[in-house]
């Protein structure tokens, strides 16, 4: 069974609207005034690192799902990963699921002519523009030239303004963590590419090379290479080559995204969006606050004028 919010193909809505809103407001009202207008940091497709999956690939066996729980020492899950009746429920990453993977009916056929659903892990998408660094008013989340969106504790305040701006619903938060609650999502294994030359714990453990790991512009001619090969195996979309202005993490499928729950979104990256909106909320906030500042001016002055001896006053002090 589907779980409400994600059994439609979610478009950009007026929620992600408002959230979009909310957040550019948000960082607005607390942004020091020196604060620069936002632009693009994004590191050079070229040098910069990412993910692609190949969703034609992914039997849903969640080794993906166990090797990153393992790496990042979170606690065990409540059932165990070789139970299937996980997938009865369309799963969203949480404080203690960095990545999951998702079970889906689209009427595919396999290879013996069979209906056979299809499998999905999502994670954080590591944008090549992100929302949340965009959102984040203390620099806690940072993008980092590696393509990896980071995360550091030590700089959090726990507004959480990155998970209303996240398009992904991506970032978690330890609410059950009284003390030091952190925002978890996806590493990208950072440390393991930059420090230990290896890559990512679920991109290793995958058994049918569902997850390629390299630099993210030989990932897009990896998956250009597959889709022109095998044009009737698949969509033609490379999913987060543009979306939101590209992400580090790249999809390819055999049947269209709208069907596994990818949400259609724009091209442009979303901190610019939100940027745009906060111009605009702004622009048009100023006539209400000149107006307010017009009429405070007049009250002031007439209340003054109330006040004082005038010209106009009959001598027993009433007013003609
Ligand atoms: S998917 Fe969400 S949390 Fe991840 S980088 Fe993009 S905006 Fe940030
Ligand atoms: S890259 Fe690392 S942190 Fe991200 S889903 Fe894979 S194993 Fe988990
Ligand atoms: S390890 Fe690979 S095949 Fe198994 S669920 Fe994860 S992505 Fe799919």
């Amino acid at each position: 069974m589907i779980s409400k919010p994600y059994t439609a193909v979610r478009q950009i809505n007026r929620r992600a609207f408002m959230k979009l809103g909310a957040a550019g407001v948000a960082s607005s009202l607390v942004r020091p005034k020196n604060a620069q207008a936002w632009e693009s940091k994004a590191p050079p497709d070229t040098e910069s690192f990412g993910c692609l999956t190949d969703i034609s690939r992914c039997i849903g066996c969640r080794k993906c799902e166990k090797a990153c729980s393992e790496i990042n020492k979170l606690p065990p899950p409540m059932q165990p990963y070789d139970d299937l009746t996980v997938f009865d429920q369309t799963r969203r990453p949480d404080a203690e699921h960095i990545t999951v993977v998702n079970r889906y009916h689209t009427g595919r056929l396999d290879e013996n002519g069979k209906l056979a659903p299809n499998y999905v892990k999502i994670q954080c998408m590591h944008c090549v523009d992100p929302a949340c660094v965009s959102a984040c008013i203390t620099g806690a989340m940072t993008k980092s030239d590696s393509g990896a969106v980071h995360y550091d504790a030590s700089k959090c305040i726990g507004c959480r303004y990155c998970m209303v701006a996240c398009p992904f619903e991506i970032p978690a938060y330890e609410y059950h963590k009284p003390l030091m609650p952190q925002v978890i999502k996806c590493t990208l294994c950072e440390a393991e590419f930059t420090r230990n030359n290896r890559p990512p714990a679920c991109a290793t453990v995958c058994p049918t090379e569902a997850i390629t790991f390299g630099k993210r512009s030989t990932l897009l001619e990896l998956a250009k290479k597959r889709l022109q090969k095998n044009p009737a195996q698949y969509v033609q979309h490379i999913y987060g080559e543009k979306e939101v202005g590209g992400t580090a993490w790249l999809y390819i499928s055999s049947v269209p995204f709208a069907k596994i729950n990818f949400l259609k979104l724009p091209h442009k990256p979303l901190p610019k969006l939100s940027e745009t909106l906060q111009h605009s909320l702004f622009s048009y906030l100023w006539s209400p606050i000149v107006l307010f500042t017009i009429l405070s001016v007049v009250l002031f002055k007439r209340s003054k004028k109330d006040v004082l001896p005038s010209s106009n006053t009959s001598e027993d002090g009433g007013k003609i």
